[in-house]
């Protein structure tokens, strides 16, 4: 929302008053005093008039270890989704930042930030998300030099942007991704004849799951986590 449009909803003034009192420098958001009424307000901003804070809505910045068997869904007929695993208060406000498919396990991230998790989201940003990847057969020889080169996904009509593959295994590496594109670690795999058995998300972006979150288990990011993604 723009901000002369916050202040028109949050006091008692006008649209050209409150342009006025934006323009007079009586206006803060986020500690800083801004001049121009387009400046975009969300709904985490903390506004001040003379000094007085005209809303604040709690934020929340979750990160959930993921355990198999639970749907990436706000709601589902059949089965258990991840919010059931939050208490009641959070499951109607909160949204997630990235699914996961439902026998994935991991770093799953849950807010009510639409700003932030569309950081996290947006194909443009480049979020990279790291897997630990179980496969049926041996992870073949030549799987580093394609998935640098990218994998051609015939359904989106795409290429996957260069991934990077690091073995652990025999049968299990890790793989680091930059888009979120369904099922993409399953379909980059079935593309070099392989088969992802197990798929366990350990980051995204500069956030690692905690090792000392049980799955089942979810946190609050801390402020280093939550403003890492930029
Ligand atoms: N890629 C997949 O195939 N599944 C996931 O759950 C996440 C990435």
């Amino acid at each position: 929302m723009r901000l002369d449009r916050f202040i028109c909803k949050h006091t008692e003034h006008g649209h050209k008053r409150s342009r006025h009192l934006i323009a007079g420098g009586r206006v803060e958001v986020d500690n800083r005093v801004v001049t121009d009424p387009l400046c975009p307000v969300t709904p985490f901003s903390t506004v001040r008039l003379d000094d007085q804070l005209l809303q604040q809505q709690r934020a929340y910045y979750l990160m959930l270890n993921k355990p198999s068997g639970y749907l990436s869904a706000t709601r589902d007929p059949q089965h258990a989704t991840v919010l059931e695993l939050l208490p009641k208060h959070l499951r109607t406000e909160l949204h997630l930042a990235g699914r996961l498919d439902r026998a994935t396990t991991g770093l799953l991230l849950l807010t009510n930030d639409g700003h932030w998790s569309r950081r996290i989201t947006a194909p443009e940003h480049r979020i990279p998300k790291t897997y630990r990847v179980t496969t049926a057969e041996r992870i073949h020889s030549d799987a580093e030099e394609r998935f640098t080169q990218g994998i051609w996904l015939a359904r989106e009509q795409v290429m996957t942007s260069a991934a990077q593959l690091e073995r652990l295994t025999d049968n299990q590496c890790r793989l680091t991704i930059y888009e979120g594109r369904h099922h993409q670690v399953k379909r980059m795999f079935a593309a070099i004849s392989n088969e992802v058995i197990a798929l366990h998300r350990e980051s995204m972006g500069d956030i690692q799951l905690d090792p000392q979150l049980p799955p089942g288990e979810y946190r609050s990011l801390t402020a280093v986590e939550q403003q890492s993604i930029a």
